[in-house]
């Protein structure tokens, strides 16, 4: 086929050209004119407008990528939590202002539109927000890459408060149509389920499935300030149409209508679950479905400019984001053994070259297992591999020397305790190149304790990426007034070089900054406490230290710790009124997964404590406790810019590393934390004098459980943890129902405390102490702030990615010129 000239309009960036744009957007695109268009419409043309100027930088883009054909990155993930787009993607474009002005030009305000577009919610928390930066970053530095996911008809549920409790309602974030993609019948995999496999002429095959379609979405990711962009391609499931026919040629139209829903049914709706495993059905098929489509995908955009596959782990690396789509792993050996007839050692071998997997978490708990039995119904063939993977795998570790029987059942793929079941991470293990864990403390536990047989095994496999974040949405975009002085002090590179803000350490005495720095953060607070006063009526002190915990709600991350402090605080008021008490506004917010009930108890008393204490006219507003309902990427934009302190107090060896903590800090609030996670790499990037570390480390948690930790015996020697814990206890904060936390009462003092919370609770009040003291030290508190943000350079999503790239993907940026 020859190119034939194409003629369209070279879109210019001007106000004027965007005027028009947005007007012929609507017009033609939407459908209507300036008298009956809607906010929502105008946000839609609006929207339109921008993804055309998008589109054109994306064509170059992958032609450039073919071109160069430069390895590429197939970055997989169940979840990506990327929220708005619409500002994201001025701020890329360096058009926010003149899209400003254009809509102004038509009567149209776009900070209020801006709020009308829904988040892309394809997320639980930490883990989809880091695909969300690692997809900016990549498109930023210009690695050729793609994310690849499920798009989700139902993301994470939006969560409202009611009479202090969770509940959830479905999210239906296409409901007025996604501007930003565009879908691709033309591209569509089957996917196949169930059968049997067969040995013929040498080869196995796999018949008798039932199948369903993958269709493609895809979403241009533009990259900051280069002409440089991704894709993100989301599936979504479509019955075949075959299936419909023969059954609604029997004449059953109802059943042919319902076997479509059934089958459409794996891309409906996100798990809610965060840190546990689930362990579904429908689950187990979503990530099979996709890491299918995915694979099929691969091999055809590789096929299309190679015509062995000689060169295929030169050209290709596939990243595992956790174990989710760690079936990618026999899919490909699946696809190059039984369809493309490669010979298993020689497919075994790019499958080396081409995985790696990052793992997300210690907690057991956490770790994906899949029963055997339900592997044999849904996917025989692929267990057939794995149980070869396995074998070639415990012949290599007994060449190594390693015969003890114990040892062998220890590391083997197959759990053989009691019902058996694949252990995914392990699957991703012995077929990846790469392993890393997401900061330094956890990449080392990761190989000290649940990996520590495979480190010994495979030492030069295992390696450490610390986490980051984006600073475009976490700086520039979510706190325009902090961006602002920054590019004042230092230029505006930090977007795209964060550790420009190194430059900032020279201004932390600088009283005239220090005052425009109070003075942005103010700004944040105010624009924070209007919307927390329209929601709860409720009027707050924008000079009060503003302390947050914003995460998801799980024992490991211990809201509770924090309840108990504002308790003991409240009480301490109560009992001197008279003193000058610092003012706090102590903020919550964060989902609970919708099965885990202890996590919705703990919603409920932070809702508790709060109605009691903002209520008690002799605190007054020097306590106000708030839980921010329905935490997610668009919530955070806000909140995250007004805070003082971020509460990052998980029980040491539990949060793998965190992101949050690193949103808050590059937004100048000082960190009050555990010595756990990406915590420790924070406290030496800003020193130590500028951080609140508190409590047992990961090596004291250990030795306090191996020496029998008795939390009762905390709770009975110290008076004011044990007055806090009998209100909980006897209903002072639920008098309608005194017994409603008496299960919370019984997990910190009777149960074993599990999460250390009691054995951390001095050491935090104490804490808390030093922070109210700093404060109230106006030039130091400030210091210390400026200084967080001036450390936060080796924080950017830039950094992991450029690391990923150079140590894991063995890939480069494509050239923008030429
Ligand atoms: C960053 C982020 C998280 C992760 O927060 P942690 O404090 O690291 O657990 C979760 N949810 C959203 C919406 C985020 O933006």
């Amino acid at each position: 086929m020859t190119a034939v000239g194409l003629e369209f309009d070279q879109l210019k960036s001007s106000a004027d050209a965007l005027r028009r744009s947005i007007s012929n957007r609507l017009m033609y695109g939407v459908g209507k004119d300036a008298v009956t268009a809607r906010p929502q419409d105008w946000l839609h043309a609006a929207a339109l407008a921008v993804r055309d100027r998008l589109v054109e930088r994306w064509m170059v883009t992958t032609r450039r990528q073919y071109d160069q054909d430069v390895k590429r990155v197939y970055y997989l993930s169940m979840e990506f939590l990327i929220g708005r787009t619409f500002s994201n993607a001025l701020l890329a474009l360096g058009i926010y202002e003149p899209m400003k002005a254009a809509l102004a030009g038509v009567g149209v305000d776009m900070e209020a539109l801006v709020d009308l577009e829904p988040d892309a919610a394809l997320g639980n928390g930490g883990l989809g927000r880091l695909a969300a930066c690692f997809l900016d970053s990549m498109a930023t530095l210009g690695i050729p890459g793609f994310g690849y996911g499920i798009r989700y008809d139902y993301g994470m549920f939006r969560q409202q408060i009611i009479n202090g409790e969770q509940v959830e309602a479905p999210d239906y974030w296409l409901r007025s149509g996604n501007p930003w993609e565009f879908p691709r019948p033309e591209v569509q995999y089957p996917v196949r389920f169930g059968g049997r496999t067969v040995q013929r002429d040498g080869h196995v095959e796999w018949i008798d499935t039932t199948h369903v379609n993958a269709m493609a979405y895809d979403t241009v990711i533009p990259g900051y300030a280069t002409s440089a962009t991704n894709t993100l391609r989301l599936w979504s499931a479509r019955a075949d149409e075959e299936l419909d026919l023969s059954a609604f040629n029997q004449g059953d139209y109802q059943r042919a209508v319902e076997a479509r829903n059934i089958s459409e049914d794996v891309s409906r709706l996100l798990y809610p679950d965060d840190s546990t495993m689930a362990g579904r059905e429908l689950r187990l098929r979503q990530e099979y479905f996709f890491v299918s489509a995915t694979m099929q995908d691969l091999i055809r955009r590789y096929l299309r400019t190679h015509s062995t596959f000689g060169r295929f782990s030169d050209k290709v690396a596939v990243h595992l984001n956790d174990t989710h789509p760690v079936l990618a792993i026999p899919e490909l050996l699946r696809l190059l053994v039984d369809v493309h007839h490669m010979p298993w050692d020689e497919a075994m071998g790019h499958i080396k070259r081409v995985f790696s997997y990052t793992n997300h978490t210690l907690m057991p708990e956490a770790l994906e297992t899949w029963d055997v039995e339900l592997l044999a119904r849904l996917l025989p063939r692929h267990l057939e591999i794995i149980f070869d993977i396995n074998a070639a795998f415990l012949r290599e570790a007994s060449d190594k020397g390693a015969h003890d029987l114990d040892f062998i059942r220890r590391i083997s793929l197959v759990d053989e305790y009691g019902q058996r079941r694949v252990r995914m991470a392990y699957l991703a293990i012995v077929a990846s190149h790469k392993v890393n864990g997401v900061s330094k403390l956890h990449s080392q536990l990761m190989t000290r304790d649940i990996f520590a047989d495979f480190a010994r095994l495979f030492p030069d496999r295992f390696t450490n990426v610390t986490n980051g974040i984006t600073p475009r949405r976490w700086l520039a975009q979510a706190s325009p007034s902090l961006a602002h002085l920054v590019d004042g002090a230092i230029g505006p590179n930090w977007r795209s070089d964060l550790f420009a803000l190194d430059g900032l350490r020279k201004f932390s005495g600088d009283a005239a900054f220090g005052a425009a720095f109070r003075a942005a953060k103010r700004e944040n607070k105010v624009r924070l406490i209007e919307r927390m006063t329209a929601r709860t009526g409720l009027a707050f002190n924008p000079d009060a230290l503003f302390d947050m915990q914003v995460k998801r709600i799980h024992e490991y991350k211990r809201q509770l710790l924090n309840v108990l402090h504002v308790i003991t605080r409240y009480n301490r008021i109560v009992l001197e009124p008279e003193r000058d008490w610092v003012p706090r506004v102590v903020l919550f917010a964060g989902k609970a997964a919708s099965a885990y009930r202890m996590a919705k108890t703990i919603i409920r008393l932070i809702n508790d404590v709060a109605d009691k204490i903002n209520h008690d006219p002799v605190v007054g507003d020097r306590l106000k406790v708030v839980f921010v309902p329905n935490y997610g990427v668009s919530v955070a934009e806000v909140v995250i810019p007004a805070a003082d302190l971020s509460e990052q107090i998980s029980t040491a060896g539990t949060e793998a590393s965190g992101t949050g903590n690193m949103k808050l800090a590059l937004n100048g609030a000082l960190t009050m934390g555990t010595l756990d996670g990406a915590n420790i790499e924070i406290c030496d990037a800003v020193g130590n004098d500028h951080i609140f570390i508190f409590g047992h480390t990961s090596d004291q948690v250990d030795a306090l459980r191996c020496s029998g930790y008795r939390p009762r015996q905390v709770y009975e020697e110290n008076v004011e943890l044990r007055t806090v814990l009998d209100q909980i206890r006897t209903g002072f904060f639920s008098p309608d129902d005194p017994a409603r936390y008496s299960d919370i009462f019984h997990t910190l003092v009777d149960w074993g405390d599990h999460y250390m919370v009691l054995a951390d609770y001095a050491a935090f009040v104490q804490a808390q102490e030093a922070a109210d003291e700093r404060f109230v030290d106006t030039p130091k508190w400030t210091a210390s702030a400026i200084l967080n943000v001036a450390g936060m350079g080796t924080f950017s999503s830039d950094r992991a990615i450029a690391e990923y790239a150079r140590d894991i993907w063995h890939t480069r940026p494509i050239e923008q010129v030429g």
